[in-house]
């Protein structure tokens, strides 16, 4: 049996092909989506999915995070004194998935048909194939993600030539991707996106409502706690209104119960912005492809976010009919994987024309951000190429030292999707002097070159006197040879992955741990009482006792987080 893979940056899901059709397989907590987070344990063992999620916040020194966007790189990620590269971590979420695979379908899994991102390069997509290596799972084949989607949607049993769009708006990024069927190849004939648009922008912009309404003191709003609550409060009320038209968030505060009613029409005003930048990457996909809107077979939606109304009526106005959307839009592209899994089963595998000739990352520099108050605020990225762009290519950007008769410039060259530098990886320092003139006469160009071979040259040419400055980066950093995954394969088998049999208590523990630590006072010491309560059944090894009691404690964390937001200085 091949299984069908999405290794998402956010949520990873396995799914295969049986009796002639695409099925998800659920992981051992029952969900179709495995969190493609790890954590290291402190008895030593590996949790992935829920469990890991659930210790972000409580152990955020042993547990690892959207790790996807480091494939191909030798950025390391620390858990605990061990090092991981991002290949090591996919691993681990792979390993997972499989033995979820295993478990469902009662028998060894080897192979696996995994997705990329249409933008990823060569050393991602080796990368991936890596992480498919050292969990322990043949990878022949990758497939595009549009692909899967399009594949999901029956694409490949259009009789004659046709063209889909897939409109994926995920967590952090908006993708779009033109895909044509000829002659039975499929070939993704353009995309274009937006990296720093999604769904999460939208939670920030709910919460920045919730702010204009309730007006915080700073120290609130630089409480890290409070503020998580808060998003997760924000989160909610964004989902509920894609099922309803109305609802409701609430902070109780030492002397009131602020809430803040959300409606559609707020919710349009406050999705405004966001809507608008939809449309730039859909023409620009066009435009490449020569293409109209009524040329389009179909139009695929694709990406959790994509569920929010709003969006689904953009899509309704933009291309004049209403978009495919019978499957769920985070599972369409496993169902995809799972397509291309039976097609090869069957021999009947279809060709795919791989595009990599993409610059894989956003390439740029550290800057500052000067508040009204002329206070500057370092750390931020201003990207100079855009990830996805065809290569070769390059581009310029104009700077302004922060100060005038500031004696040098340092540029830190950074590739990666963040708005902050410190979440990308650092590729080098540009660093030269300036002439003690004011900040308007000391511009400079800083042109970015980026070649085939992932070369990145940077050169900052100062207007003034048109003297340049010259750095080369080497491009694709360490990919893992056959001796070194060998070596590694070995390595993680002493880390045994956590037994699926008690991973559902595992992850009950770890999100008590969690809701424990933003309670307070009383509810604190209620909360540990139903804790000792619930161990002292789990001690008891009688399943018929576990299971309703492991479903009791659930609901009555559910019940503690439905709650609403407590303020700090509210006490009991
Ligand atoms: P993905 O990266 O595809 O898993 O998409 C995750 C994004 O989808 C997150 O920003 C979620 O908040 C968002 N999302 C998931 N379900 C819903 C929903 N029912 N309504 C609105 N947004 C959702």
């Amino acid at each position: 049996m091949i299984i069908g893979i999405d290794l998402g940056t956010t949520n990873s899901l396995v799914a295969i092909w049986r009796d002639g059709k695409a099925q998800l397989i659920p992981n051992s907590l029952g969900d179709n989506l495995t969190p493609s987070c790890v954590s290291l344990d402190e008895d030593g063992s590996v949790l992935v999915g829920r469990a890991a999620k659930e210790r972000l916040q409580t152990h955020p020194d042993r547990t690892a995070a959207i790790f996807k966007r480091y494939m191909g790189s030798d950025k390391k990620v620390k858990l605990a004194q061990r090092e991981f590269r991002a290949e090591e971590l996919s691993a681990f979420v792979l390993k997972s998935l499989k033995a979820d695979a295993e478990a469902f379908l009662g028998e060894t899994v080897s192979e696996a048909v995994i997705t990329v991102p249409a933008y990823f390069s060569d050393a991602q997509r080796k990368a991936t194939k890596t992480a498919g290596q050292l969990a322990g799972l043949k990878v022949d084949r990758l497939v595009n993600e549009p692909t899967a989607a399009a594949l999901a949607y029956g694409m490949h049993q259009f009789k004659d030539e046709c063209r889909f769009l897939v409109f994926d708006l995920g967590g952090g990024t908006f993708d779009v991707s033109i895909l044509e069927m000829f002659d039975g190849v499929m070939e993704v004939r353009a995309s274009a996106g937006d990296n720093f648009l999604g769904g999460e922008d939208i939670t920030k912009a709910i919460l920045d409502a919730f702010f204009e309404k309730h007006a915080f003191p700073a120290k609130m709003r630089n409480d890290p706690r409070f503020m998580e609550q808060l998003f997760a409060a924000a989160e909610r009320a964004k989902r509920t209104l894609s099922q309803q038209d109305h609802c409701v968030m609430e902070v109780q505060t030492k002397d009131a119960l602020l809430q803040y009613h959300l409606d559609e029409e707020a919710l349009v005003k406050i999705t405004a912005p966001f809507v608008k930048r939809m449309r730039e990457p859909v023409e620009r996909a066009l435009r490449d492809t020569n293409l109209r809107a009524n040329q389009l077979d179909t139009i695929v939606l694709a990406g959790g976010a994509t569920r929010m109304p709003i969006v689904k009526r953009l899509v309704t106005l933009m291309f004049g009919r209403f978009p495919a959307s019978e499957i769920n839009p985070d599972e369409v592209v496993a169902l995809g994987a799972a397509v291309q899994a039976g097609l090869k089963m069957k021999d009947a595998a279809l060709e795919e024309v791989v595009m990599t000739d993409v610059a894989p990352y956003s390439l740029g520099v550290d800057t500052s951000i000067v508040l009204s108050d002329k206070k500057s605020i370092g750390g931020h990225f201003s990207p100079v190429i855009e990830r996805n762009s065809t290569v070769p290519i390059s581009r310029v950007k104009r700077f302004y030292p922060l100060e005038d008769k500031q004696e040098k410039l340092v540029f830190n060259v950074f590739q990666g999707e963040s708005r902050l530098v410190k979440d990308n990886i650092f590729l080098g320092k540009l660093e030269f002097p300036l002439e003690p003139v004011s900040s308007e006469e000391n511009g400079v160009d800083l042109r970015f070159t980026y070649d085939v071979n992932g070369l990145l040259e940077v050169q900052a040419t100062l207007l003034r006197t048109q003297k340049t400055h010259t750095m080369v980066i080497q491009g694709n950093p360490g990919l893992m040879n056959e001796e070194q995954i060998a070596q590694r394969i070995l390595a993680l088998e002493s880390l045994k992955m956590h037994p699926r049999d008690t991973l559902e208590v595992r992850t009950i523990m770890a999100r008590t741990d969690r809701v424990y630590q933003q309670l307070r006072g009383d509810a604190r010491q209620w909360l540990t009482a139903q804790i000792v309560e619930f161990e002292n059944i789990i001690e008891s090894q009688n399943i018929k006792l576990i299971l309703p009691a492991q479903a009791k404690f659930s609901a009555l964390l559910d019940e503690i987080e439905k709650d609403v937001v407590l303020h700090p200085d509210y006490t009991e």
